[in-house]
């Protein structure tokens, strides 16, 4: 890309993915008076009734992704798992951020040395090709520890624990690229958000603590508190970097643990995150409304927090049946669903965003 110059009212932005990160980005575009057009293979595509228009056609499908970049006027992704074929059957000048943002982070190895490069400190990790591998690993890292897929892991999947030396013998590599790194002692898990124009000038929103079950995010909580709140600096100053780096436009996100030493950098998402939701009332504005802003050239708007105490909380599987009950409460909860059609366990269906106490 970059838009330097703002993209007029009516212009096509397109999204790569079709999941709720996108159909939030899409009402954002709507909002600002754009049009999107997604893309995606079949399935339960929620941005899909969002979206002026949906491709529902595999990623290797290229007359398809060409077909779709000529409707669009900038073209983004909701889901950093796009196979980079797909992303580089697209006009390099179309897309925000760029496609290396997307290479570095799909792949966990890549993501740590990335980062280990401008300073970050990592759990102790190797990578895994082979049995002799994870032999070697867990003999000079130990146990409890983490067996992760290099790539295409999410909310949790791909992912064994080995809590023990005797666990770990019955443990085999699993065939595809991983990485074993140590357990971390954490105090808490924060998110650094922000969110970069062209012209690089990068704002970041409050950090939550984000609490994780199971390896999937159940919950977004402002203030922080002081584990996390002393260690922001240091992790916005990776981040900071990390964005520059990249030539980033956009919001990108990188997950930290809070620890006795400092932060650990465990990931980086080039996206908009679901650890950010609470940004759509708790900010001045939305992750996904500078996100759009961001690619389309628009001034950036402000980060600020709005309310003394935030909560967010995700709407996972069946809960999400009974999810109109939460509207009775007192304190005028913020419902969002996602629409999908299936409410499979540990799927995430929406979430609520709880708000109390003004920012003085
Ligand atoms: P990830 O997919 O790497 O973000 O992992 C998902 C979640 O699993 C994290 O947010 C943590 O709650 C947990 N987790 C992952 N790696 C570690 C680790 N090395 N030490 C402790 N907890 C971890």
């Amino acid at each position: 890309m970059a838009n330097d110059t703002p993209l007029p009212p009516g212009s096509t932005i397109g999204i790569l993915g079709g999941g709720q990160l996108g159909r939030m980005l899409a009402i954002s575009a709507a909002q600002l008076g754009y049009r999107s057009i997604g893309y995606a293979p079949e399935g339960d595509n929620v941005a899909a009734p969002i979206c002026g228009d949906f491709f529902e056609n595999g990623w290797g499908n290229k007359p398809a992704l060409a077909a779709f970049a000529s409707q669009c006027d900038v073209i983004t992704w909701e889901f950093e798992n796009v196979p980079l074929a797909a992303v580089e059957a697209i006009p390099p000048r179309l897309l925000a951020p760029e496609r290396r943002a997307l290479e570095v982070a799909q792949d966990r190895l890549k993501e740590k040395r990335f980062v280990e490069e401008l300073g970050a400190t990592c759990a102790p990790y190797m990578r895994i090709d082979s049995d002799e591998d994870l032999k070697r690993a867990l003999e000079r890292i130990g146990t409890p520890g983490i067996l992760k897929t290099a790539r295409d892991g999410y909310d949790g999947k791909g992912q064994w624990r080995i809590a023990s030396a005797h666990e770990a013998t019955g443990v085999r590599f699993p065939g595809r690229q991983c990485i074993y790194e140590g357990l971390v002692d954490f105090q808490a898990e924060f998110s650094v958000i922000l969110v970069r124009a062209a012209d690089g000038t990068v704002r970041f929103w409050d950090s939550s603590a984000n609490t994780h079950e199971g390896g999937m995010l159940v919950q977004s909580v402002i203030p922080a508190g002081t584990a996390v709140e002393g260690q922001v600096e240091a992790a916005r100053d990776i981040a900071k970097q990390t964005a520059d780096e990249l030539a980033y436009v956009g919001v990108l996100t990188l997950e930290f643990f809070a620890t006795a030493n400092g932060p650990l950098f465990n990931e980086m998402a080039p996206r908009v995150h679901n650890s950010g939701h609470w940004t759509i009332e708790g900010a001045a504005t939305s992750q996904f409304e500078n996100h759009i802003r961001a690619i389309c050239g628009l001034p950036l708007g402000g980060t600020e927090t709005r309310f003394a105490s935030i909560d967010m909380r995700n709407i996972v599987g069946e809960d999400a049946l009974s999810a109109h009950a939460i509207l009775a409460e007192d304190g005028e909860p913020h419902l969002h669903l996602y629409g999908k059609l299936e409410a499979r366990e540990g799927r995430k269906m929406g979430h609520v965003t709880r708000v109390s106490g003004s920012r003085a």
